[in-house]
């Protein structure tokens, strides 16, 4: 970068807000996708305090041809905040206050860079609920809305698009837009708002949100669900979900639940059978709760449950979650990546019979768990196979083929079941070249046309969702 342009961008944060030293901006140059091959060193890194100063940026990188690659939490696993061709990483670290908890509104107001950890505790502090959550809680606001964040809990109430009301973007040119507001409708043209959110930082910089929330369930009850198999686990799902929406609803192997709990030295609370449905509840009185788990285990025990345990008190159902949760930590230093795919609900089993039949076919390890009531399936391509009951590194050129080979393979089983290759991961880096697969040349050639609108210049992330 030219060192005259690089001054007046300092200039425009201060130098206090700015990163150029190589060694301190290495962090900038990753997310949380594990090969670290794709990651790339920005050429500065800057810390915008205020839209007005995203704006200046923003104008003057458009002017000299400057990638800006905006950046949250980095907790991403596709690559999504990598800054593919250099330039500069644009951070919303420090925009982080939230303005306001509008208890008559139902409405949170807040910066781009707050984390979902502080976003969740003030909103239940204000005595509310928000539902989205993504399992790794330093996620900024700007980086959920920008992949359209899910977790477990959108069975029930649905993903971030569902809960974002209004938004202040920077667009690639330098403007300051408000779109939307605290307003449950809007029929008013054509809707930006929802245009922008899952839009991976492509199409605009996102610096404030409304955000809805919701009053508190007042009881919740986690109930755990082993089955013989995987065939008799998902093979309820429907059949539950055809009676009551649970607030989440996992399958789980209680092979990774074993090596989870040894992680955290905890103990599940139940170790029948091989896979596990794991139910959380909601309601609103404790007997419409004692209703509504009986109707749980009553369909499950139809359907071949070996058992129903319930963690009815909070402790019990935090152990539940932590166990569930902290898989990811206990196999990450083995996973290559998580795959994504989110197929109709009535699909999933044989979507994850498909993976099954994989792990035989080429003699490989690909835990597999996830939210089965909403049909986003995880399925982690690992660095390891099982033998004997022990994990064995597999040497990388072997992984790095299987990775493709799983990939491709997964990915077309997910589109020929009416799927996607991303439920709530996004496209970022990793997933760009299997976009084809899963969407028609004219749905792409579209979202270029818009991208072209937003960001004439190609400033904006150039290199993700698509080339
Ligand atoms: C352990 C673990 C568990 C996870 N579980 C889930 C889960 O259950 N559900 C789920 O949905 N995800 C999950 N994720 C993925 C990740 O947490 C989400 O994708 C999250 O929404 C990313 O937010 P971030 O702030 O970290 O974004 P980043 O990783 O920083 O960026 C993600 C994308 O958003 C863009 N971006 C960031 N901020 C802005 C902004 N202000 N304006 C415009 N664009 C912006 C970036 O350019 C990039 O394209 C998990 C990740 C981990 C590590």
């Amino acid at each position: 970068m030219d060192p005259a342009l690089r001054d007046e961008l300092i200039e425009i944060v201060g130098p206090d807000c700015a990163v150029a030293d190589p060694e301190k901006m290495a962090d900038y140059g990753h997310d949380e996708f594990s090969l670290r091959d794709i990651g790339r060193l920005p050429e500065l890194v800057l810390k915008p305090r205020s839209p007005f100063q995203v704006a200046c940026l923003l104008e003057l990188a458009s002017e000299r041809g400057v990638p800006v690659t905006p950046r949250g939490g980095a907790t991403g696993l596709c690559g999504g905040c990598v800054p593919a061709p250099g330039g500069i990483v644009l951070s919303l670290e420090k925009m982080d206050r939230i303005l306001e908890i509008d208890a008559a509104n139902q409405m949170a107001w807040v910066e781009a860079g707050v984390t979902l950890k502080r976003f969740e505790s003030a909103v239940e502090e204000a005595g509310f609920y928000f539902p989205p959550h993504p399992g790794e809680e330093s996620a900024m606001i700007g980086g959920m809305i920008a992949t359209n964040a899910g977790g477990s809990r959108a069975v029930k109430y649905g993903v971030i698009r569902n809960y974002v009301r209004g938004l202040e973007i920077v667009t690639a040119a330098g403007d300051i837009l408000t779109l939307g507001g605290k307003l449950i409708k809007s029929s008013t043209g054509y809707n930006l708002l929802q245009l922008v959110i899952g839009s991976e930082g492509t199409l605009a910089v996102v610096t404030k949100a409304v955000i809805q929330v919701m009053a508190k369930p007042a009881a919740t009850r986690t109930l755990v669900i082993p089955f013989a198999g995987l065939a008799g686990a998902i093979g309820t799902v429907p059949r539950l979900l055809a009676a009551v929406v649970p607030l989440a609803l996992e399958f789980v192997p209680l092979e990774v639940i074993r090596i989870s709990e040894a992680h955290l030295d905890r103990r599940w609370p139940c170790g029948a059978g091989e896979t596990h449905l794991m139910v959380i509840l909601d309601a609103g009185s404790e007997d419409e709760m004692d209703r509504t788990s009986e109707a749980v285990a009553e369909i499950a025990l139809a359907n071949g449950a070996l058992d129903v345990c319930v963690a009815d008190t909070p402790a019990k159902q935090e152990n539940v979650l932590e166990i569930r949760s902290k898989i990811y930590d206990a196999i990450k230093r083995e996973t290559i990546e998580i795959l994504d795919v989110c197929v109709p609900r009535a699909e999933v089993a044989a979507h994850v019979m498909k993976v099954r039949e994989l792990e035989t076919r080429l003699g490989v390890w690909l835990p597999t768990f996830g939210h089965a009531g909403d049909g986003n399936v995880h399925t982690h391509v690992m660095k390891c196979r099982i033998e004997a009951g022990r994990r064995v590194p597999v040497p990388e050129a072997e992984w790095r083929g299987t990775l493709e080979r799983v990939r491709a393979e997964l990915y077309a089983d997910g589109a020929a079941r009416g799927g996607v290759i991303s439920g709530e991961h996004g496209i970022g880096l990793v997933k760009k070249p299997y976009l084809e697969g899963c969407l028609s040349p004219e749905h792409i050639a579209l979202m270029k046309g818009i991208k072209t609108v937003f960001d004439p210049r190609g400033i904006l992330n150039p290199g993700k969702v698509f080339d």
